[in-house]
Parts: C-alpha cells; structure tokens; sequence
C-alpha cells in the first residue's frame, strides 16, 4: 500500500493515499478538483502547507486548510516540516512559524500528521517535542537518513512510522539500506514519493513513478532482511491502516 505520492489520478487498481500539498491547499477553494480524486474508492487524502511554500502561508490558506480537513476522508494534516536543502529558498524563521501553525492545528483536532524534515533533524525535533506528547502518531515520511536518525525519532516519538521509498533499490544507498534492515516493522510504511524515485530496475523509458511502484520497495526490503515479501506487507499494511485510521 502506497502511504505517499502526489496523485498521478490512479485509481482503486492500486490502492494508494493520495497526498497533496500547498497548490492544491489554493485549489480547495474550489473545492472539485481534488474532491474528485477523493471520491475514489482507496484513495485517502492529506493536506498540509509544504515548507517550500512557506511563505504563501496566510490566514486565509489556513481557512482553507481547516476546510479540507474537515472532509471525511481527508485522513492527515501534511506533508509539513522543515526543508533546509538547497531547494528550498524559504527563510528558516518562516518555515518555523508555518510549522508551529500548522501544529497547533492537528493537535486541536488530534489529526495525524506526515512530516517532511530535510536536512533539518534536529530542529523538526525539537519544535515536534515542544508542541506534541510524545505519543503522538505521525508519519516521517520519504526518510534518507541513516540508522543513528531513525533510533533518535524512534525514541522520542514511540509512534513515529518511518516511510521508505524506492531510494532503497539503489545500491548507493547506503544509510537507507540500514533503516530498511533495522527498523521495527511495526514502525515501517512505503511509500512511491511518486513522481518521483524510480526504482532501479526499472526500464529508462519510464520518466514517473506510480503508487503500484511501492511493490518495488516491499521487494527490496524484503531481500536485505532475508524475509518473504508477504511479511513485509503484511505489516505495511498493518500499520498503514493503524497510522491513517483506515
Ligand atoms: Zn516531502
């Protein structure tokens, strides 16, 4: 079960949570386009202000944001964090503000959340220890960092779900190739990040990837633990119906 992609418009075929960010949040003022997608069937939906988009974060996007995820299968408040890669140009003083805003809010509403934290470990932590308990359920979603990571959210998050993607199936991947092997499986989910992160078996042809891609990542974690496929989805899917009420 695919937990995150940015809905490619595939449908029950592959069951799949579709999560959508900030442009969407705008097209939520006129609401069909996305409720579209949502009215299929296993397809579940998230909204968040991303920290790349940070600085369009206002009071009237936090209306609409309050809007959408007060649908019936909007499951999750996110992707929202923070992104301190060179990609992203928004101010840090920024990204914190929309961050805590946005936290607030899923804590009212007790919301599961999906956490996008690129190169900014130890902030994200911190501000997600000030503003949460620490039970809370959140996903760390498309996570790239090594293992020492991955045990220091596992312990001061017990909730916390870790999301791998297709990453995994490059050789060069080193420190995703130790999270895939040493994580709990309770705390595992997939994810195809889709469109992005191809897995590498793929032929080049193929430009995107597609929620039916998660296969590739159960595939690969399988083989580095030296366990059936079926366990591992078997707990992804466990967990995935655990972590979005599903
Ligand atoms: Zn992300």
């Amino acid at each position: 079960m695919d937990t995150h992609n940015r809905g490619l418009g595939y449908s029950s075929k592959y069951p799949f949570i579709q999560f959508r960010n900030s442009p969407s949040l705008k097209a939520s003022h006129s609401k069909s386009e996305w409720q579209k997608y949502l009215e299929e069937e296993n397809v579940w939906g998230a909204f968040g202000c991303h920290p790349h988009n940070a600085a369009d974060y206002n009071d009237s996007v936090e209306e609409a944001l309050k809007l959408a995820l007060s649908h019936p299968k909007v499951r999750a408040l996110g992707e929202i964090g923070l992104d301190y890669s060179e990609r992203n140009k928004c101010r840090k003083e920024v990204q914190h503000e929309v961050f805590r805003r946005q936290l607030k809010i899923a804590y009212e509403n007790r919301q599961s959340l999906i956490i996008h934290c690129r190169d900014a470990n130890e902030d994200c932590m911190k501000i997600l220890q000030e503003l949460l308990p620490e039970d809370y359920t959140f996903h760390l979603h498309c996570f790239t960092e090594n293992w020492k990571w991955a045990q220091k959210w596992l312990e001061a998050f017990p909730n916390v779900y870790i999301g791998i993607t297709n990453l995994v199936t490059y050789g060069s991947a080193k420190p995703t190739h130790e999270v895939a092997k040493s994580i709990p499986l309770n705390h595992l989910l997939l994810e195809t990040d889709a469109p992005y992160f191809l897995p590498r078996k793929i032929s080049k042809k193929i430009k995107w990837s597609h929620p039916g891609m998660a296969i590739y990542v159960a595939a690969q974690i399988a083989a580095l633990r030296n366990i059936t496929l079926e366990e591992v989805l078997d707990w992804t899917y466990k967990n995935t119906r655990k972590m979005y009420k599903i």
